[in-house]
């Protein structure tokens, strides 16, 4: 099913770029990014929100090579007598055999099955770091090893009540951080980037 939004070109799809550019990135979380990049961690971002406006908010904020992939629901852009349209679709279709294999899941995306793919593919050796807040992130936490892994919730949204209701709050492995300065100190201290 194609969820689709037309823009008159005088209030054009540009003005939606130039929005999201506007979009500040805290200056610690592009340092985390260039620091995991720099030291070759491949970065993944899953995200209920669309293609279109992670790129185009990643590259506004010069981190755009940084990331490795965008997995998050298909954005296309078209152009029809001068209107510009911009197709959102599903990650996953809403017919019964695209869906995931998830009960728990929103329909269109079951992050935990993105994280299992992930982990497959990743080198064996390697940990995953997962950054996270919200209640679609708690079936991809559940899909890690917490005695090599991380999980960074951030503080006062679902996660967070999720992993505390598990008793996961109490893992070595498992932090709460309140803002980007707090989460790339984490990461230094856990050895996960150098400072
Ligand atoms: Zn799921």
């Amino acid at each position: 099913m194609l969820k689709t939004m037309s823009v008159e070109h005088s209030i054009s799809i540009q003005q939606i770029r130039d929005t999201l550019g506007t979009c500040p990135f805290d200056p610690h979380m592009i340092k985390i990014l260039n620091e995991l990049h720099k030291d070759q961690g491949a970065i993944h971002i899953i995200s209920d929100a669309n293609t279109m406006f992670i790129e185009t908010i990643l590259e506004h904020n010069g981190v755009g090579e940084c990331v490795t992939s965008i997995i998050s629901n298909p954005a296309k852009l078209t152009k029809e007598n001068e209107v510009e349209y911009l197709h959102i679709t599903k990650l996953c279709g809403e017919v019964e055999e695209s869906k995931h294999g998830c009960t728990t899941c929103p329909i269109n995306m079951c992050k935990g099955e993105i994280v299992d793919k992930l982990v497959k593919e990743k080198d064996p050796n390697g940990i995953t770091v997962y950054v996270g807040d919200g209640g679609n992130d708690y079936c991809a936490v559940r899909r890690l090893d917490l005695n090599y892994d991380f999980v960074f919730a951030r503080k006062g949204f679902v996660l967070e009540k999720k992993l505390k209701n598990d008793h996961l709050l109490d893992n070595d492995h498992v932090f709460l951080w309140n803002d980007w300065k707090e989460l790339y100190q984490l990461f230094v201290s856990n050895g996960l980037i150098n400072s």
